[in-house]
């Protein structure tokens, strides 16, 4: 008996595992054909300088849009994308977009910078600087405007092959944070040699502020190591005046968060940033005198 329950587990087992890569492989194949029917969009999220009160620019994030019309957010596909290679094709489009995108802001009179994600894989590839050099001058965007966001892990992977290429990269015009900064490995030993422009504290440590003393002396401690290291400091995850207020306190540069803004789809985005700079609103140009 306990011998066919055994068999009967194994068999299903097997069942369940083959459904789990059949599932994976259409997904992938998905994905493919995601990227080439431009199932892809990018929104973005403002982000706002506390001491000036100025919003000063957008993260792009990506999200997938299926044909039966349901949004998948990034973490539910890119890991796949990043198993598969595809991350790389999806990268690039994502910089030519955003760059793109930020050359419309600017054209339209809207100052803002545009940060965009690359993944750790992406990153380790070599030929980052000049894609960036490339996608700059096919979109004409003023290269101070980008900002590359690269996780700890994505540094601490190959440091000595990143550091040469963010080196590159910053001589272009962009500027690099530091992505997620506190969940991953960094090594102060490595963020010493960093030359990068700024930390972004996860919001895993905004998340209990002020409720949480400890976290509260968490951000205290990133915000001065990002001051003494000479780098400035995002905060992400902001979701209530109470955490802003603490931010402000313990000298936070700039913040993110569901309390400005949640992502927002580009008409959406560049809406907010004209209400939030008191600017008239794009019809309301047209339509006056
Ligand atoms: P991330 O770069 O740390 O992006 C911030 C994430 O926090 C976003 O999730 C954003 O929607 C979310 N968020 C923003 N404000 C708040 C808030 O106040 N509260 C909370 N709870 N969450 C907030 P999203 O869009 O789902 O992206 C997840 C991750 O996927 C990103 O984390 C980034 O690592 C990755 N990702 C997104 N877009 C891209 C991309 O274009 N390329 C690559 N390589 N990675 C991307
Ligand atoms: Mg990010
Ligand atoms: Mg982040
Ligand atoms: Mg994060």
């Amino acid at each position: 008996y306990g011998n066919r329950t055994g068999r009967r587990g194994v068999a299903f087992f097997r069942e369940d595992m083959l459904t789990v890569a059949r599932k994976n492989a259409l997904l992938a194949i998905e994905l493919r054909n995601a990227l080439a029917a431009q199932q892809f969009f990018l929104e973005f999220q403002p982000q706002i300088d506390i001491s000036s009160g100025r919003m000063v620019g957008g993260e792009a994030l990506i999200r997938w849009r299926r044909p039966d019309g349901t949004v998948v957010p990034p973490g539910a596909f890119l890991p796949y994308a990043e198993e598969s290679g595809l991350i790389t094709a999806i990268d690039e489009w994502v910089l030519f977009q955003a760059c793109r995108t930020a050359r419309h802001w600017h054209d339209q009179g809207l100052d803002l910078r545009v940060s965009i994600n690359l993944s750790a894989r992406q990153f380790a590839r070599r030929g980052i600087p000049n894609l960036i050099a490339h996608t700059l001058q096919e979109t004409g965007v003023d290269p101070t405007r980008l900002d590359i966001e690269l996780t700890e892990s994505a540094v601490m992977h190959d440091f000595d092959l990143v550091r040469g290429d963010i080196m590159r990269i910053r001589a272009l015009g962009p500027s690099i944070s530091i992505d997620d900064f506190g969940v991953g490995q960094s090594s102060l030993h490595v963020l010493r040699q960093l030359k990068v422009d700024r930390l972004k504290v996860d919001k895993g440590f905004v998340r209990d502020v002020p409720n949480s003393q400890s976290d509260r002396i968490i951000l205290r401690t990133i915000i001065s190591l990002g001051h003494e290291l000479g780098f400035r400091v995002i905060a992400e995850g902001v979701e209530s005046v109470d955490q802003l207020a603490v931010l402000q306190d313990e000298g936070c540069n700039e913040v993110q968060g569901f309390y400005f803004a949640r992502p927002l789809p580009t008409c959406g985005f560049m809406a907010f940033a004209r209400r939030f700079i008191g600017m008239p609103a794009e019809d309301s140009i047209i339509a006056g005198p």
